[in-house]
């Protein structure tokens, strides 16, 4: 970095905004998938659009690269600095500035965590129904800027579909302001939609108006067991067919995945017996305290009688609705603990999932040797989560498992990121869910948006089309 790059710089944000040497610490270049070995020479921390606008600016005339960082529990190594970048931090910028109860929306700077959205949403009786594991850190401009999904997209769609309005910083310092909160808007082209899931390549998202929605009145969750995909298929189709709207939750365990819960997640006791081929948690929200429960077992018993379960138990109480998603989210600690492994977070039709375990363990275990396969996920989504190993006391053949994986997504026409986004991680794999066209499109708006290439170059799309990891 120039030396009166850091002096301006210092200017703009004064002694509290700029952190080097010492300062910076193990934190800001430590992700969810661990420490890099690239520490950042200054980590700056702008309290506001005005500071982000001037350090952009700045930046720019210096062809200074940056990475942004919200709460680093990105699963796709997109946060963590690479040589020559500098960090800017959304740390101080974490208010909630507005609710507006009638409009359904309320407005965050975008480093924010989610739990803190979640909390003054609930405060005014309201639910940002966005939900996911590392929400007590996770920030809300992580979450637009990967399109995070989670456990409610069933019913409430994916980040893109709860934001209405966002205001961003483009590379140059300039502010674009698109933070009007209407739900219907058709003036010319959907700006924040440039932002989302783009990973801060095109433009660093500052603040944002999220939609709001009533708080269910009720929870009610079965978890269940099936011994065929077909049942599991069948009764996902009852459930949405008989719950319509209040269908919350249709998660889908595969049983060597519950198996490996069970002995490795402490403090977990197995809602239902092992020994079944699938294990399901269905939850439904509802408006009618009356009736959504019976509702509910009439459609269970249905499902019981025409042989789509084996087993089934229903939550009596809150600590029992707690303990079924501790079972449900225990399959991160499970896949977690299979290390050393390569884990995945694929999409792909519900046709394609049943044979999802024979066709990638016939092909692991031809090209690597005996090899495990873990599998769950999002069913109702289209969207499952798997870890796969080689049993070797060498080191894992992660490579050769990408390519296994990701080279049977591609042939069945699935995508290789439906939640975490491409990172730096998958970059390489983006052109087995993407067309050269598209990846030429993202190419012309990375260029058009960021002509210096200083926003968190090198993830999502290589800059160059020369670059032998992606053409
Ligand atoms: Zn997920």
């Amino acid at each position: 970095m120039k030396p009166d790059l850091l002096q301006e710089l210092h200017g703009i944000l004064g002694d509290k905004g700029i952190l080097t040497g010492a300062d910076v610490h193990e934190g800001y270049y430590t992700d969810a998938r661990g420490t890099g070995d690239v520490k950042p020479q200054a980590v700056l921390r702008p309290a506001s659009t005005e500071e982000m606008s001037q350090v952009l600016a700045a930046c720019h005339a210096a062809f200074q690269p940056v990475v942004l960082q919200g709460g680093l529990t990105g699963l796709v190594v997109g946060a963590r600095p690479q040589e020559g970048e500098i960090a800017i931090s959304l740390e101080r910028m974490n208010r909630v500035e507005s609710i507006d109860t009638d409009a359904g929306t309320i407005t965050v700077q975008a480093g924010t965590p989610l739990q803190v959205v979640q909390e003054a949403a609930d405060a005014h009786d309201m639910v940002y129904p966005l939900d996911l594991g590392a929400r007590g850190s996770a920030s809300i401009g992580g979450n637009l800027s990967t399109n995070a999904g989670g456990n409610r997209v069933i019913r409430y769609g994916m980040t893109r579909d709860l934001t209405l309005g966002l205001e961003a910083v483009l590379a140059d310092g300039t502010v674009v302001n698109s933070l009007n909160g209407y739900i219907k808007n058709n003036t010319g082209y959907d700006l924040k939609q440039l932002f989302i899931g783009s990973e801060g390549t095109l433009g660093l998202i500052t603040r944002a108006t999220l939609r709001l929605y009533p708080k269910p009145k009720t929870q009610v969750v079965a978890f269940c067991a099936a011994d065929s995909f077909d049942a599991v298929r069948e009764l996902m189709a009852h459930m949405r067919a008989g719950l319509g709207a209040d269908l919350s939750a249709f998660e889908v365990i595969w049983s060597k995945t519950y198996d490996v819960i069970l002995s490795d997640v402490p403090g977990i006791r197995a809602p239902v017996p092992t020994g079944h081929a699938f294990y399901i948690l269905i939850e439904m929200m509802g408006s009618d305290p009356i009736s959504d429960k019976g509702k509910f077992e009439a459609c269970l018993a249905q499902a019981l009688e025409g042989g789509m379960i084996a087993d089934a138990v229903l939550s009596r109480s809150n600590a029992e609705i707690d303990a079924f998603w501790d079972v449900r989210d225990g399959m991160a600690h499970a896949m977690g603990n299979q290390r050393p492994a390569t884990g995945f977070d694929i999409s792909l039709s519900v046709a394609d999932m049943e044979n999802i375990e024979e066709e990638l363990l016939t092909r692991l275990q031809a090209a690597l040797g005996p090899s495990r396969l873990f599998i769950g996920g999002h069913l109702a989504d289209g969207n499952l989560h798997l870890v796969a190993k080689a049993i070797t006391d060498g080191p894992q053949p992660s490579d050769a498992i990408q390519d296994i994986v990701y080279g049977w997504v591609g042939e069945v026409g699935g995508s290789i990121s439906a939640e975490h986004g491409i990172g730096t991680l998958k970059r390489a794999h983006l052109g087995q869910s993407r067309s050269p066209a598209e990846i030429a499109l993202m190419r012309t708006l990375k260029h058009a948006m960021d002509p210096r290439n200083i926003l968190n170059p090198g993830r999502v799309i290589a800059w160059s089309t020369n670059d032998p990891d992606q053409t």
